[in-house]
């Protein structure tokens, strides 16, 4: 069954673009302009993913955003934006989007976001249905970093004590880190092996996801200790 993506933009001629060039992929498209509006076929479309534009008539993108995951949609959300301030809005609040594209952007491009946020979808849906069948945790499926644990068959992140909520490609790239403690990470690689496929998107991708990782994980988000800047290179995992 054809993937159902939600485009909400308030400029006529790039929503009919968007639209267009969606539906030549094969997927089904509905297309909104207006921020209350876009809430509402959300709620009753659940979409398999929603493209949302930041500038809207009625309500922002960013709160149309923050609402559906306070609703505990998950479906993935790219946001559409129109200037640097506004990624500056979408990276440094808890949005809760995915990925987001700065206009004006290539089709192509866009395609291939969507396409690797589909795919993520069914792969974590897959990992989803294989962890009911597997066997129940065993020892080396649960990494331990001081007050931190992770238990990799039930993606399930511990931090002092309590359940960590991490968004999917959060908990990838916690993973991700955990799995390469020590080792000098450049960006491109974590881009590519944590958002893998066609390796889509920049590395600026990364740095906001781990700037939302260390809001979680870190004591001093702004000193962080675990996940370290490495000069000129990417990042380091300290554990
Ligand atoms: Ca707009």
């Amino acid at each position: 069954m054809p993937e159902t993506i939600l485009i909400v933009e308030d400029e006529p001629s790039l929503q009919e673009t968007l639209a267009y060039s969606l539906a030549k992929q094969g997927y089904n498209v509905e297309s909104v302009g207006d921020g209350r509006i876009a809430l509402e076929t959300a709620r009753r479309l659940r979409p398999d993913l929603i493209l949302l534009d930041i500038m809207l008539p009625g309500l922002d993108g960013v709160e149309v955003c923050k609402t559906l995951r306070r609703e505990n949609f998950q479906f993935p959300i790219i946001m559409l934006t129109a200037r640097d301030d506004e990624i500056d809005r979408v990276v440094g609040l808890e949005v809760g989007a995915d990925d987001y594209l700065t206009k004006p952007f290539s089709m192509r491009e866009l395609i291939a976001r969507v396409k690797a946020q589909l795919r993520r979808t069914q792969v974590i849906r897959e990992e989803l249905e294989k962890i009911k069948t597997d066997l129940p945790a065993t020892k080396q499926d649960i990494l331990t970093l001081e007050n931190m644990t992770i238990n990799i068959t039930r993606r399930e992140v511990i931090l002092n004590n309590a359940p960590l909520a991490l968004k999917p490609q959060e908990y990838d790239l916690l993973l991700f880190f955990a799995e390469h403690k020590g080792q000098m990470l450049s960006r491109e690689f974590v881009l590519e092996r944590v958002w893998g496929w066609d390796s889509v998107g920049d590395s600026r991708t990364v740095d906001v996801h781990v700037r939302w990782l260390r809001q979680k994980i870190e004591s001093d988000p702004a000193n962080p200790t675990r996940i370290v800047t490495v000069r000129g290179g990417g990042y380091r995992f300290e554990g």
